[in-house]
């Protein structure tokens, strides 16, 4: 597989990553065997979150006898600094080490956020003493916004940058791609499946590694059919094909920007609205899966739930990618529902 350096780390790794969000939704066994065979096959980096619930406890349990092969990446989403040293433990407990190789700030969404956490009392102060404690050896940084981690990078504090990018999402490569790679910044793409709404993931993940100043794409992985196959995509040629390259401009085609990524910011809605999986119904859910036995109820009890909308605006407030989300729930229902009424017609 290929190998780079992760910026000025200094850390040399594979260039495909193992994102640890898709292990929560599997058993502690099933997501074990996932993160083995991912080591096994060559994967060193291996990236999870203190939000991820179980991910890093998981993780830690797979790894464990096997720490100094790897690096291991994980983040809070605190911005105090009692806040994030207490996650801080907790996260070395769960990943049963005493050091974590790149310790990010996770979702920095507005340069507030980012001036709670600079100012007195605030997360990055405990960085910078658990950096000094041997506790973290490097410090990274993640946002959905491109614009907000270009003017952080500016400050030469963080040694990578975790940001989305995929064939749908390239704003990175107008100014962040190359100021990371004029400073020496690693680069770690997440979301290169889009949140899983491509036609086709081998072509997403070819695309992603086919730009040489993303360092790490870090697919999330939930089963060892996923792992082998992104292990040979990272292992062979990434120079797209004729085919590859309209099934692309087909993507781009139908799914333009206006496309959930199911990241779940949107979330909690106060009406227990189920924006994501509205949002994803048709162009993922279905399309993926096809009608199933109780698919009819699932949507009808979806588009009802989408009835009792306040229109209240707090999960568009959230959306890193600003979605309409309150028109898009709409459209969705109504097609959902013509949808719906198809089947039923002809069953
Ligand atoms: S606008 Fe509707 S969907 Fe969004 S948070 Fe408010 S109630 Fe929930
Ligand atoms: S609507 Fe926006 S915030 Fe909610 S899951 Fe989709 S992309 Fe994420």
């Amino acid at each position: 597989m290929r190998e780079t350096f992760l910026g000025r780390t200094g850390l040399r790794v594979k260039r495909l990553g193992f994102g640890g969000i898709p292990i929560q939704r599997v058993t502690e066994e099933e997501a074990i065997e996932v993160v083995r065979r991912c080591h096994e096959l060559g994967i060193d980096y291996y990236d999870t979150a203190r939000g991820y619930t179980v991910s890093e406890e998981r993780i830690g349990k797979a790894l464990e006898g096997v720490r100094d092969d790897v690096v291991l990446a994980t983040k809070s989403g605190r911005r105090t600094s009692e806040e994030l040293l207490d996650e801080l433990d907790v996260s070395l407990r769960n990943l049963r080490t005493d050091w974590i190789d790149v310790y990010q700030l996770h979702n920095v969404s507005s340069m507030e956020a980012w001036e709670q956490v600079k100012g007195p009392g605030g997360a990055l102060e405990a960085l910078l003493q658990a950096r000094d404690d041997g506790k973290i050896w490097h410090l990274g940084i993640t946002s959905h916004d491109p614009a907000i981690l270009t003017e952080i990078v500016r400050e030469s504090i963080f040694e990578t940058v975790m940001i989305p990018y995929n064939y749908l999402t390239l704003k990175p490569e107008e100014a962040l791609l190359p100021l990371c790679q004029e400073m020496n910044v690693g680069t770690i793409s997440m979301k290169p499946f889009g949140g899983g709404v491509f036609s086709n993931a081998n072509t997403a993940l070819k695309f992603v590694l086919g730009e040489e100043r993303v360092d790490i794409a870090i697919p999330g992985m939930m089963s060892v059919a996923e792992v082998e196959e992104n292990v040979g995509v990272a292992s062979g040629g990434l120079e797209l094909s004729e085919a590859e390259l309209e099934l692309i401009e087909g993507d781009k085609e139908e799914l333009g920007s206006q496309f959930c990524r199911a990241c779940g910011y949107c979330q909690p809605c106060p009406q227990g609205i189920p924006i994501t999986f509205l949002l994803r119904a048709e162009g993922q859910f279905l399309k993926r899966m096809g009608w199933r036995p109780g698919t009819e109820e699932r949507f009808e009890d979806a588009i009802q739930r989408a009835e009792i909308c306040l229109e209240c605006g707090e999960c568009e407030g959230r959306c890193p990618y600003h979605l309409p989300i309150r028109q898009l729930l709409k459209e969705t229902s109504a097609s959902l529902g013509r949808l719906v009424d198809e089947r039923r017609a002809l069953t």
